[in-house]
């Protein structure tokens, strides 16, 4: 069931003429710190009336872009429910040809959107390495979403890029190809980015985007803040150099109550910027 509520700004297409569909899903019961991911999706889809609807430095005017606001996945009393019926939504944007976005929601509703895909890569700039096998008994926790993903689609085929916080027993296996953001602060967002693509060899890529990869002096308000981040602009060139590449992205654990907006807003931003930027150099395709 979806449940309706206020649309992201200028998301006014009907999902048959959609080129990106928007997707809501406000889960966050195996948040271990500070829960609250789950009033994200709207506050995100408030702070999205903000801005002005043109991106001047791509030249696009977002009113020109078919974009679906398909609402709120309904709350789920387990992760395992949650996988399951997120699974069946993203699926059917997936295989309609449709570009999706996902608000989360903690990191574990990035589990259900890569197993949409086949055949890509996932880069996920995430200030933690998400890569336990379980977490408080549970396979989907937000602590294991690399591992998930990993299992899908195989480890060669994953990044994270501005990790900088690893456990004991995440430090003891083999796990993803890694760039910690005191590499990305010395090397640059660019090369960070160049050597992530190369290291995963697919064309296709997925974006996840928690929100705890960005420093809490751009966003403060997540479950699990972690000092020495990515800046605001590491992440929009991030998206900017993937470019071309992108065939998903999320936003995951924001928890709005721990700011006043910004980190909402930021995550607005970014979400508009993935959809600049994919339309753009849709256009420019032959
Ligand atoms: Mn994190
Ligand atoms: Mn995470």
């Amino acid at each position: 069931m979806i449940l309706p509520g206020v649309s992201f700004a200028d998301a006014d297409a009907s999902i048959e003429d959609a080129e990106f569909v928007l997707l809501g899903i406000p889960f966050d019961r195996t948040a271990s710190f500070r829960p609250g991911a789950r009033y994200a999706p709207n506050a995100i889809r408030e702070a999205s009336y903000n801005f002005e609807t043109c991106l001047f430095e791509h030249g696009v005017d977002l009113r020109d872009i078919r974009v679906h606001d398909a609402g709120n996945l309904e709350e789920f009393a387990t992760v395992d429910d949650m996988v399951l019926s997120a699974g069946m939504e993203i699926g059917s944007i997936v295989s309609a040809g449709r570009f999706p976005i996902i608000m989360g929601g903690e990191h574990s509703v990035t589990i259900p959107a890569v197993r949409s895909f086949e055949d890509i890569g996932v880069i996920s700039i995430d200030a933690h390495l998400d890569f336990r096998d379980q977490y408080l008994g549970q396979r989907c926790s937000h602590a294991c979403v690399t591992r998930r993903v990993a299992d899908h689609l195989g480890l060669e085929n994953v990044a994270v890029l501005g990790v900088r916080s690893i456990s004991p027993e995440e430090m003891e296996i083999e796990g993803p190809f890694v760039i910690d953001a005191f590499s990305i602060l010395d090397e640059g967002i660019e090369s960070a980015v160049k050597r992530a693509m190369e290291h995963i060899g697919k064309e296709r890529i997925y974006l996840t985007l928690d929100i705890d990869g960005i420093d809490p002096a751009f966003a403060p308000a997540t479950g699990t803040p972690e000092p020495f981040g990515l800046s605001a602009m590491d992440v929009k060139r991030c998206i900017d150099l993937l470019g071309t590449r992108l065939v998903g992205f999320d936003v995951v654990e924001v928890s709005p109550g721990y700011d006043s907006g910004n980190t909402a807003i930021l995550a607005a931003r970014l979400i508009r910027e993935v959809m600049a930027v994919v339309w753009k150099n849709e256009r420019r395709r032959p």
